[in-house]
């Protein structure tokens, strides 16, 4: 298993988890950008939003129902936040397993100033 987000679904790298269940883990990012910055990813390896497949959309899904779930849990729904997927190199993905990030807890800057 080369893959570090696979290693802390099993369990071989600890993760400070916020949430799981059956096919999604969401846990606090190591380096935050953020006051809240959580890592949302599916336990199925799907290495980034191009290898998303037709029977995988669901899933996606999931990942978003779960986003709105951890942003109310953690108090941030209200005042507002971001959800992001960065997707290959241009995208600045670094981690070849798809997740998304959940950022919020503070005023963000605008993506484009
Ligand atoms: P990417 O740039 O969208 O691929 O984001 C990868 C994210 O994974 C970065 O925000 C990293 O800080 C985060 N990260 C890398 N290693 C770990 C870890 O071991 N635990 C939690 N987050 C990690």
């Amino acid at each position: 298993m080369d893959c570090l987000f696979c290693k802390i679904i099993a369990g071989a790298i600890p993760s400070k988890k916020i949430y799981e269940d059956d096919n999604i883990l969401v846990f606090h990012d190591i380096q935050p950008l953020a006051a809240v910055h959580a890592l949302i990813i599916p336990k199925k390896h799907i290495a980034s939003m191009n290898e998303v497949e037709s029977n995988d959309w669901g899933l996606i899904g999931d990942i978003h129902r779960v986003a709105q779930l951890i942003a109310r849990d953690l108090g941030i729904a209200e005042s507002g936040y971001r959800l992001v997927n960065n997707c290959g190199k241009e995208g600045g993905q670094v981690v070849y397993h798809i997740h998304y990030h959940l950022l919020g807890g503070e005023q963000l800057e605008p993506l484009k100033s």
